[in-house]
Parts: C-alpha cells; structure tokens; sequence
C-alpha cells in the first residue's frame, strides 16, 4: 500500500446478532463447519462474501471434488464420508453430480456442476437450521478479555455490521480472522513459495465424440502448438475434462504470477486485481488454441469464465499441530485423529504441476488428520483461545498444504471443527481440552470416517 493513510472517526457499530458459533466462509470447510456445530445443537451463523456457497468449488469454478476417494493398497475407496454424504447426495438428486472418473490411473475425483453445488449446500444447512448472512465481507475482528475473539466485523448492504459468537471458526481459506484476531498465521514468500493460482473457465459446445479422450491428448498438442510458434503458454500441460453434460469441458490450465515471477497473492488487493484482468487474457489464448489445435473443440465458446480467480494458498494457521509432507506421503496416524486426506501432494509450481503419491499399492494411501491442526499455537495466540481454523488456512507446512487443501480434507476438517466447537460449548471445557475421544465418537456417529477401521 501507499504511505500514509485515512484517520477514520471512531463509530458505535450496530449488532447483527449473538450467536454461539460463527462460522467466516461457506467453502467446503465452512459448509461442513457449520453443518457439524448445528447438529451438535447450538445456534450457528455462517457469514459468506458472496450471494451463495460453495467457495473455491463455485466463486471459482472448481467443479470437480477431489479427495473423496484415494487408493488403499490398490484399491480405489471412497474415504470421506458424514456431512459430505449428504451434500453429495442433494447435488446427486438435483442431477448435477457426476460419476467418480479416474485422476492419473491412481485415484478417484467426482465432477459436478456449480448450481447443484450452490442449491444443494443452501438446502443442507437451512435444513440444519444454520442461519446463512450472505453477503457480507468480514473485514475485522475485535478482541474482549483475555483476548479471546468477542466480534466480528463485517461490510454489508446495511453498512458496517458487528457479529457476536462464544466460538467463532475461520474457514476463509486465507485465514482472515486468525490474522487479525492475532493468532499466528505463515505465507510463503518468493518463487514456489505459495501455490500458483489458476483462473478456472469451462467451455460449452464440445463435440464430445470428436474430443474423445482429449485430457490424455492436450498436453502434447501444447507441446506442438509451441514449438510451432503460434503459442506460448504459462504451464505445461491442462486439465482438461468434460462435465456432467457432455458438451461442457472443464479447463484448469492458467497460471498467474506477479511481476517477480511469484505466485499472485490472494491477499493483496492489487495482486488479485491484476491476476483476474492476466487470467482472462490467458483464457483468450487458451480458448484460440483450443478450437485450433483440439479436434472437437472447433465450435466451443467460453461458457464461463469463474467469477473470481482460484486461489490455493495463502496465509496458513501455525497450530498446535502442523501437519507436514512426511505425514502425507508416510499415511501417518494421529490420536487426535478426525478423518483423513486421500489426496497426493499436488503442487502448482512455476510453469508447472508436480505430483508426489503415497506408495501404491503398498500403502494404505491417506494420513490422518489432526483435531490440534485446528487449534492455534497456544504459546502464540495471545489469549486467542475460542477460534479454530479449518479448511485450506488450517495449520500445515506448504508441502501438506498442497495435498490436504482440496476438498475431500476441508469437508473433514470443517465438520470436526463445527462439531468440537459444539462439544465445548455444551460440556463448559474450551476448545483446547475437548476430549479428542468424545469428538471422536461424536464425528463417528455421525457418519465420519477416521481413518482407523
Ligand atoms: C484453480 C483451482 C482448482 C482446484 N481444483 C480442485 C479440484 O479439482 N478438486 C478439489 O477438491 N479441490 C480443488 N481445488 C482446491 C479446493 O477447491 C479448495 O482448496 C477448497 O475449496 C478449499 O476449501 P475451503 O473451504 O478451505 O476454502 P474456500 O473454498 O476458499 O472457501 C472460503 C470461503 O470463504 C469466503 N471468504 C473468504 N474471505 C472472506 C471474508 N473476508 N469475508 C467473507 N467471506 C469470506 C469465500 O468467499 C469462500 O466462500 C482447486 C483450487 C483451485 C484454486
């Protein structure tokens, strides 16, 4: 930012309401978040930047679950189960999920479309009784006695709102409450640093017989299409898949940087500016190369293009636990254990995506994932004893970021996030001295997976 600054007045800022637990962002984690703290009986609100849910999986036109699935000694299972049952089943009965399709020859993802994703998750927690504040950027927090989190402030249509809860969850994937509530957060800086972001955009139009198997195509056609020296591209190869309707394609293959060639940052305001203005510049390229060098394609249009720029990494929670790569690719095990990631490390790196898999088949091919890498470092938090923080910002070094972020491990630390929030609540213990056997019994009877059968 610019030297200098505004002096503001200072200004009384009107209740939205008390609540026992607020939930900051409708994403994966905070969907799972929310359901597990309504279910578990307490008054719940979810405050959301935009009109619908979904995060990363609609605002950025995701698509595709991954991380359901992973391959336990060869064989591909499903491994993440509970509240992500039930939102697939709604998406399911709503006509907009896919079949599971196979991810390199190794593991399952599932592809569904935003609408269903967006209706389904508002049926799923009104149905829970979740009160939904759409919306509402939060762009503050304040912080009572002791210094725990006493309200959260967020930018309206009705202006500059203060939420009250007992137990607020920071599922915005940048860890926007931690930060300013004063709980230590981490972000990689320079190249490789942070995972690179990608503007997602779909085609519609394919000619699905034509196009064929095209996603095991398209990268050598890159590869052709450079040499030839019509194109250039930011990152070697795409993903590129069809939808549910077979004429619509996916495509996650853009790559934004800043000047100095590291990955844009989600959170800088002018960092993300440029990013979206440079993603529909690559979406321009992408989409003239697709209909010159992709057969099937000729036709096909840009159907859309995602509402914001999808961004994997940003600020991370440092907790009591931080789970590393080691724990990824070694499947480990943990007490505390809540559920599991499936996924591989899957690092977006400068002109590039590298994979690294557990063993197959020799492995059991996921890690279990801690409660305590939803707690922050108590000998950090400055009192900061009644947030925890779930999702993609939840504590994890860049490696293990790369692999739990995606969907399949938000849904699973969202829902014990919500659930251990109920648990303190209802038991008078705090968060940090929740029994991780009653979350772990409460998380089983309602339908999770831990990772230990
Ligand atoms: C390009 C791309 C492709 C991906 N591909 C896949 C894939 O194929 N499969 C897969 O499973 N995963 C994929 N991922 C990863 C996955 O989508 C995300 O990591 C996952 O959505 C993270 O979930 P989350 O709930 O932690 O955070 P998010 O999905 O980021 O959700 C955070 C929510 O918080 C809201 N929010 C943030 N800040 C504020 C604020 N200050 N005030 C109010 N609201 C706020 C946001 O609007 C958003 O709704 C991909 C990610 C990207 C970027």
């Amino acid at each position: 930012m610019e030297p200098g600054g505004v002096r503001e007045p200072a200004r009384e800022t009107p209740l939205y309401g008390e609540f026992d637990v607020v939930v900051l962002g409708g994403g994966p984690a905070g969907i799972a978040a929310a359901a597990g703290a309504a279910r578990n009986g307490v008054r719940v609100l979810l405050v959301e930047r935009y009109g619908f849910l979904g995060g990363m999986g609609t605002a950025a036109g995701v698509t595709n679950f991954c991380g359901l699935h992973a391959n336990v000694f060869g064989e591909i299972r499903r491994v993440v189960h509970g509240i992500a049952d039930d939102l697939l089943d709604r998406m399911q009965s709503l006509g907009g999920l896919s079949e599971p399709h196979l991810v390199l020859g190794k593991t399952h993802a599932q592809a569904y479309d935003v609408s269903a994703f967006k209706c389904a998750a508002d049926g799923l927690l009104l149905a829970d009784g979740v009160e939904l504040l759409f919306h509402a950027l939060a762009a503050g927090a304040q912080r009572g006695e002791g210094g725990v989190v006493d309200a959260l402030f967020v930018e309206t249509k009705s202006g500059r709102l203060a939420v009250r809860g007992r137990v607020f969850i920071d599922c915005s994937g940048d860890a926007d409450l931690a930060h300013w509530a004063g709980a230590p957060t981490e972000k990689g800086e320079g190249p490789d640093a942070m995972l690179y972001p990608t503007l997602m955009f779909r085609v519609g139009n394919v000619d699905a017989a034509r196009a064929g198997e095209a996603w095991s195509t398209v990268a050598s056609r890159m590869e052709a299409a450079e040499a030839s020296g019509e194109f250039r591209f930011p990152r070697r190869g795409a993903i590129l898949r069809p939808q549910k309707h077979p004429y619509e394609w996916r495509v996650n293959v853009t790559q934004l940087r800043k000047p100095d060639g590291s990955a844009t940052d989600g959170t800088d305001a002018r960092s993300l500016s440029a990013g979206e203005i440079e993603g529909r510049r690559q979406i321009v390229e992408y989409l003239r190369f697709l209909r010159a060098c992709m057969p099937g394609f000729e036709q096909a249009y840009a159907l859309d293009i995602a509402p914001q720029l999808g961004i994997r990494e940003t600020r991370r929670l440092v907790g009591e636990a931080v789970l590393t790569r080691d724990d990824v690719l070694g499947c480990a095990d943990f007490e505390d254990g809540i559920g599991v990631n499936g996924w591989p490390l899957e690092q977006h790196v400068a002109g590039d995506v590298r994979w690294t898999w557990p063993p197959i088949p020799q492995s059991r091919g996921y890690n279990q994932l801690p409660y305590r890498m939803l707690l922050p470092r108590a000998d950090r938090a400055r009192g900061v004893d009644n947030l925890l923080v779930a999702g993609r910002c939840a504590s994890m070094t860049h490696d293990a970021q790369s692999a739990a972020r995606v969907s399949g491990a938000c849904f699973v630390m969202g829902q014990a996030a919500g659930t251990a929030a109920a648990l303190s609540l209802r038991k008078g213990c705090g968060l940090r001295t929740v029994p991780a056997a009653l979350l772990q019994s409460r998380l089983r009877e309602q339908g999770a997976f831990l990772g230990d059968a």
